[in-house]
């Protein structure tokens, strides 16, 4: 028996339906573009939650989570609607909510995608769900639909402002590949990512950095980008060149042109990153990551000391590129490096962090692994 099933039945006294897993995620390259219409080229990493969900004969949903030390939350079904209450468990009831669910059931929750790291633990989490209850009530909901409506649960049940990014990768990547994503329409393709076929790794620092910006930050990134789209009249940045950009500088402000320019450049540099890593032209993939780190910092401003010294560590220790990944203001920067080179890159960065009285990081890699997929039914 599996220790989510183990939990379950611990917890619920009867055995689960269906168990479901769901990836969290890094992305390569195309950093704060998803909600400008722009592409990305995340990949899933081999860490993943697993839900397990039985159905109930009340009217209740009953959800714990192992890393919530496994306490049952109980809510009656007719209260599962959007409001400021409830902690962590918003995440599951959101997916509920947005599924149009309407029976009662039993939830547990076992994640070991690290939480608040920048690697999308909410997502894997929202997926997990939304994957098992597509498959325990036959809804039939195809995987671009159940992206929308995990980010629907995540942004209008939650109340976070994420793109579509992270659920579309947990429910859709492939192993050892990036998943090219179009987030105009939703559109993917898988592009092979063989990183350690060419002896490389990806070492994804966690800064354990987390400044209060990120909430605020994040929201304002946007309303920029949402301000030159409604100045320029545009449907968004993806239809926005440099050319057009430069000679709209007049109209919008210097803030605003510095988000916008981070925005058109990133959306070249994710197709740009996409013929390297067909031409397997690793040096050329890491100058753009470098290029994608240096956007983020200076012009849509969303690093930190911490990201930003994790960052210039492992270029000094040889990685071919890094970058921050993620929101920003903290989270896991991404290094791509010589396998025989982890050691040496964690070592220099543990230094740099030590001599600049930062947290210790943590440390993870990881290969482009496969998304949402169903591990037990009945
Ligand atoms: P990230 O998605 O980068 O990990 P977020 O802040 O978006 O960071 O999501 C983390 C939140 O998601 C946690 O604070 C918690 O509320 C919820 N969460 C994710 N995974 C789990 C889990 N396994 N158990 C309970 N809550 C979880
Ligand atoms: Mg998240």
């Amino acid at each position: 028996m599996s220790t989510i099933e183990r939990n379950f039945v611990l917890t619920f006294g009867q055995p689960p339906d269906i168990i479901a897993a769901a990836p969290g995620r890094v992305n390569l390259i195309g950093e704060h573009i998803d909600y400008s219409d722009g592409y990305v080229l995340p990949f899933a990493i081999a860490d993943r939650t697993y839900c397990a969900i039985g159905k109930r004969s009340d009217r209740r949903v009953h959800i714990a989570s192992a890393q919530r030390r496994n306490r049952v939350i109980s809510i009656k079904l007719d209260d599962i609607k959007p409001s400021r209450a409830g902690k962590w468990e918003r995440y599951v009831l959101g997916v509920i909510w947005s599924l149009g669910i309407n029976q009662g059931l039993d939830i547990m929750i076992d994640g070991q995608v690290p939480l608040g790291a920048g690697l999308s633990s909410s997502a894997a989490l929202e997926c997990s769900v939304a994957t098992a209850l597509n498959d325990l009530f036959s809804l039939g909901i195809d995987l671009e639909s159940l992206a929308r409506l995990t980010q629907k649960a995540e942004n209008d049940y939650v109340g976070v402002p994420c793109g579509i990014m992270d659920q579309s990768v947990s429910l859709m990547a492939n192993r050892g590949s990036a998943l090219l994503l179009d987030c105009r329409d939703l559109s993917s393709r898988n592009v092979s990512f063989d990183v350690a076929a060419s002896g490389l790794e990806l070492l994804i620092i966690d800064t354990q950095a987390h400044h209060s910006l990120t909430d605020g930050g994040y929201a304002q990134r946007r309303a920029s980008c949402e301000s030159v789209v409604a100045k320029l009249s545009i449907r968004s940045m993806r239809e926005l060149t440099l050319e057009k950009l430069e000679a709209s500088k007049d109209l919008i402000s210097g803030i605003e042109f510095m988000r916008a320019r981070h925005a058109v450049t990133e959306i070249r540099r994710v197709l740009d990153a996409v013929v390297a890593l067909e031409k397997e032209d690793f040096v050329d993939l890491g100058r753009l990551l470098n290029a994608s780190h240096a956007s983020l910092r200076d012009d849509y401003d969303v690093s930190c000391p911490e990201l930003n010294t994790a960052v210039a560590a492992s270029i000094s220790a040889g990685a071919l590129g890094a970058r921050m990944v993620g929101g920003g203001f903290g989270g896991s920067a991404i290094a791509l490096i010589k396998a025989s080179h982890t050691q040496e890159t964690i070592k220099n960065i543990e230094t740099q962090f030590r001599k600049n009285r930062f947290k210790a990081p943590r440390f993870f890699t990881s290969l482009p692994s496969q998304g949402a997929q169903i591990i037990q039914r009945g």
